[in-house]
């Protein structure tokens, strides 16, 4: 009986370790889908800041190059200068001096591959000396930027002024100045060299800046002198509100960042520096669009190639998961058929135990009965007997009253055989045919005799009509038989005595109880 109750264990668990089974398969195939995804954003977003910070470095360098390449063109002029502010301060400009000094402009210039000129004005802007001969005719340069700073600034350092047409050749140049005074400190004119800005810009357009890269030289006070790529309009123009001149530089002469132009609205990776010595910083930037494109392309690759794997992986998550719900309901079915065969089982048993007409005990039942019941007289040394209880002419009653009657007539005995035997250990079976046998442990063949004639009366006093018989009704023979346990007597010998005194009943005439000897 154990069995069944394991299955009735199992069956009600089953389908909660099922619904479990099923949830850690969808909890496991949607971590590793997440963590698919997230590793991939993961992977995305440090490449991303890879190729940012990359070019950012790249840039940083390129306006190093450039503040270098910048500070030794201007330097170059700039010497010229200071050598000619000092020749015009300590020489004078007479008539002499001047056309001396202009000769010397002329070969200095021819020595210079930047330099558009260099040129020499008194304190009223005309023009004095200038190494480009005597073709100018415009001659009073007082309107300029630089002449009027100077005029208005006695500081003798180099000044860079924003980006100008030449008056001379109609040229985009970049103007580098110093003041020359009297011997008394007062304004005594300008001293001016020129460097064409195709300088700078052959430069800038040799260097690989994609399509919407910029390099830019800005004068101290935020005017754009040389802009890459090139538009006269630019020139001259601000960039005070920038994030280059607000935020920026004043944290710090040298940098890299990610900012928007004010001019063109492009957000670029910028690298910015200023050029040591001189008021100018070298600015130069990358699309950022340009720079991500080839980072774009990458992940919009990975993403598709993931995406797949997903999709594959839900399509078999799935379908794995439905096979799961399927078997578990399977599972549950055939649990369910096992619990109604075992049930079936239990009756089938109950059947291969009972004797089908009377409802007791058949003959397989007894046998393990009288066996398990001697072994226990033996083991304990306790009484136990056995009756043989026999219908008398029980054939004749069948022929005369038909074979229904006859059992009738045995369902009725055996219900009489039921309702005397009162302990629970003992056990009335029908043994064959019209053949009873009665159990009765710890009883010895006193009380099993006394037991047996009362079954013997009361199947008499039931009035079981029977004509073929000498009394007229139903009558049963009683062989009764104690077991010795000392004597060690075999069931076998048990039962043989039982039915030697039934024997010995029938012979005597039926219808009483006889003790074996
Ligand atoms: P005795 O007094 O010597 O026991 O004579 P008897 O006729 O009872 O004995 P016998 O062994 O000659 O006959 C037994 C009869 O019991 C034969 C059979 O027809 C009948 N019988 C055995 N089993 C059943 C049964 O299940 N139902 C019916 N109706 N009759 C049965
Ligand atoms: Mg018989
Ligand atoms: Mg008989």
């Amino acid at each position: 009986m154990g069995q069944p109750a394991i299955y009735q264990r199992i069956e009600k668990n089953r389908p909660g370790i099922a619904r479990l089974k099923v949830r850690s398969a969808v909890t496991l195939l949607v971590a590793v889908c997440l963590s698919m995804a997230l590793i991939v954003i993961w992977q995305a977003w440090n490449s991303r800041q890879y190729h940012l910070q990359d070019k950012q470095v790249a840039m940083s360098n390129l306006a190093q190059t450039l503040a270098s390449q910048a500070q030794a063109s201007i330097k170059q002029a700039d010497t010229l200068l200071f050598a000619l502010v000092d020749r015009l301060e300590n020489e004078g400009s007479g008539p002499d001096q001047i056309s001396r000094l202009q000769r010397l402009l002329r070969a200095e210039r021819s020595e210079l591959s930047q330099l558009h000129g260099l040129f020499v004005y008194d304190e009223t802007g005309q023009w004095v000396a200038n190494s480009n001969g005597a073709e100018v005719s415009v001659a009073n340069n007082s309107d300029r930027e630089y002449f009027i700073y100077h005029r208005d600034h006695p500081d003798r350092g180099p000044h860079i002024g924003p980006a100008i047409k030449s008056r001379s050749s109609g040229e985009w140049i970049m103007t580098v100045s110093r003041r020359v005074n009297h011997p008394d400190g007062s304004f005594a004119g300008v001293a001016l060299a020129t460097i064409y800005l195709s300088h700078f810009l052959e430069l800038y357009d040799s260097i690989d800046m994609g399509n919407n890269g910029v390099i830019n030289l800005i004068a101290d006070d935020a005017s754009i002198i040389v802009r890459r790529p090139f538009n006269e309009a630019d020139i001259g123009s601000s960039l005070a509100k920038s994030q280059l001149f607000t935020q920026l530089l004043p944290r710090a002469s040298a940098g890299t960042a990610t900012i928007k132009s004010i001019i063109d609205g492009v957000e670029r990776v910028v690298g910015y520096r200023r050029v040591e010595g001189y008021p100018l910083i070298v600015f130069a930037a990358l699309n950022k669009d340009e720079v991500l494109a080839s980072w774009r392309n990458e992940s919009i690759l990975s993403a598709l190639i993931v995406s797949v794997l997903l999709a594959f992986l839900g399509v078999l998550g799935y379908r794995l998961i439905k096979l799961m719900r399927q078997q578990n309901r399977i599972q549950v079915e055939l649990l369910g058929s096992q619990e109604k065969l075992l049930e079936l089982n239990r009756n089938l048993e109950l059947l291969a135990l009972e004797d089908a007409l009377t409802g007791l005990a058949n003959r397989r039942q007894f046998d393990l009965f009288i066996q398990s019941e001697t072994g226990r007289a033996l083991r304990n040394l306790t009484g136990l007997a056995l009756l043989m209880v026999d219908v008398d002419h029980f054939k004749a009653f069948n022929d005369h009253y038909g074979h229904l009657a006859g059992d009738a007539c045995l369902r009725k005995i055996a219900d009489i055989i039921t309702e005397h035997i009162k302990r629970p250990g003992d056990l009335a079976a029908r043994f064959g045919g019209e053949e009873f046998a009665v159990v009765l442990p710890g009883t010895d063949y006193v009380g099993a005799f006394l037991v047996a004639e009362k079954i013997r009366r009361a199947v008499m006093a039931a009035s079981l009509q029977h004509v073929d018989s000498p009394e007229g009704v139903i009558t049963v023979s009683v062989g009764v038989c104690g077991y010795d346990p000392v004597a060690q007597t075999s069931t076998e010998a048990l039962i043989g005595a039982a039915d030697k005194a039934l024997y010995v009943a029938k012979a005597s005439g039926r219808n009483m109880s006889v003790i074996a000897n």
